[in-house]
């Protein structure tokens, strides 16, 4: 398990390690990030975990948000925002069926085995005073049976309990705290119809399904449970995330847990926050990528063959080998798809210099420049320069060439706008590493 405990000033710099090691037969392939926001203020302690059904995700967009941007100031606490990992890059329910059917009775050879044990280690921690598990369910939960979308069986906008309380658990009156918590919520709703409820599964008596559920495992074993279901019948991502941010913020009032946040919590804000697709970090290649900006498929990327790894600011980021590509994912969306070139890394070069409109800069291998007019890579003995795109006949080596945006193929920038170009360094046969090269105010330029 990957702990992360964070101390509060680094925030912003928050990175996640991701390491997507060669499996074993029997376990998942990516396993979750388990972030701890802890004050130095004491007080109650909330879990939060997003992500158990890889196909509904208001419930690890919003937990995603809550780790990157949420400072907390007294109490603690831990997120999980993508607890089933494997089946939320594939945008599936469960791709070793439903991880929250596994908490009663789990088969000895079950992919989902070591992550069900874990968590339910961690939901047993003496320190953990409550548990929330995040879901999108279908239609608008009503008491009353209205229509096809608003009735009994639905489960979105809805808080839902196992049972109306756990006698003499701190924060066990569910019942009570459900309702409050859904009061808080109803009063700032995007539409009416968006209203939350209270669903009861009374789940001992009458639900045998959730008997094997996530938060009756932690119910049996006299801890605080609730599920936060926004509605998959709601299609914009911002409004559910909008909707569990705001349902988990009553719920740290209600523990005492005070927070504070970099934004107004609104569906526009939460929008724009959406879109940033976080950095990513790819070690042996050294490069550094803004996902936002970045294209959706490049070419002659390197790679090394034998191990991927990778490091990103976002929890929910991804790299996931398929056939012969890697994809670059957010959650359950394709950023991107890297075509790789297979290649021999060596590790020798730390740094070059690079003259940048004229001026000579000492540039770390792995970074990204800004260049106005133009830039030539000083010559380094043994070592080779291709710029990705520029292609000047009989040149094998680009060093000590001055070059301008308009001399490199703009099919092969990395980047939506198409200004940023990945200027490769090689020793031999071997790759160095890459300095990707930024042409501000590409528009102009290419005039
Ligand atoms: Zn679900």
């Amino acid at each position: 398990m990957k702990k992360i405990t964070m101390p509060m000033t680094m925030i912003q710099r928050l990175i996640f390690l991701c390491l997507l090691c060669i499996a074993t037969l029997d376990a998942a392939n990516l396993h979750y990030s388990l972030i701890k926001k802890e004050s130095s203020q004491a007080g109650s302690t909330l879990l939060i975990i997003g992500g158990i059904h890889g196909d509904e995700p208001g419930g690890y967009f919003a937990p995603m948000l809550l780790a990157k941007h949420y400072k907390i100031e007294s109490g603690n606490v831990w997120v999980v925002p993508n607890l089933n990992f494997d089946s939320i890059v594939q945008n599936k329910r469960g791709v070793y069926g439903d991880m929250n059917r596994k908490f009663a009775k789990i088969e000895p050879k079950d992919k989902d085995l070591e992550i069900v044990n874990e968590i339910k280690k961690l939901i047993l921690t003496p320190k953990v005073d409550l548990t929330l598990n995040l879901h999108d369910g279908i239609g608008f939960y009503r008491e009353r049976n209205l229509n096809k979308d608003f009735n009994p069986k639905a489960w979105g906008q809805a808080t839902i309990i196992d049972q109306q309380q756990i006698p003499s658990a701190k924060f066990g009156n569910l019942g009570d705290i459900a309702k409050k918590v859904n009061q808080e919520t109803n009063i700032a709703l995007i539409e009416d119809v968006h209203e939350f409820n209270v669903k009861n599964t009374n789940t001992k008596t009458q639900d045998k399904a959730m008997q094997q559920s996530l938060t009756y495992f932690s119910i049996t074993n006299n801890k605080p449970a609730f599920a936060i279901e926004t509605s998959k019948n709601i299609t914009d991502l911002s409004q559910k995330v909008y909707y569990q941010l705001r349902t988990i913020e009553k719920f740290m009032d209600l523990m005492g847990i005070k927070f504070s946040r970099p934004f107004e919590l609104s569906q526009p804000v939460i929008k724009k926050l959406l879109e940033d697709d976080g950095t990513l970090e790819i070690p042996p290649t050294k490069i550094f990528l803004d996902l936002s900006t970045l294209k959706s498929s490049i070419r002659f990327f390197p790679m090394d063959p034998t191990k991927l790894e990778y490091k990103s600011n976002n929890p929910l980021v991804a790299v996931i080998k398929e056939k012969n590509v890697y994809k670059v994912m957010n959650g359950n969306q394709v950023v991107s798809t890297l075509i790789p070139d297979f290649i021999e890394f060596d590790h020798s070069l730390d740094s070059v210099s690079i003259v940048i409109d004229g001026k000579v800069q000492k540039v770390k291998i792995g970074s990204l420049v800004t260049v106005k007019n133009d830039f030539s890579v000083e010559p380094i003995r043994g070592y080779r320069i291709n710029v990705i795109g520029y292609s000047k006949h009989g040149v094998e080596n680009e060093s000590g060439l001055k070059i301008m945006q308009k001399e490199i193929m703009s099919n092969y920038a990395i980047d939506k706008q198409e200004s940023t170009y990945m200027v490769q360094f090689y020793k031999d046969k071997k790759f160095c590493g890459i300095v990707t090269v930024k042409f501000e105010d590409a528009a102009k330029s290419k005039k």
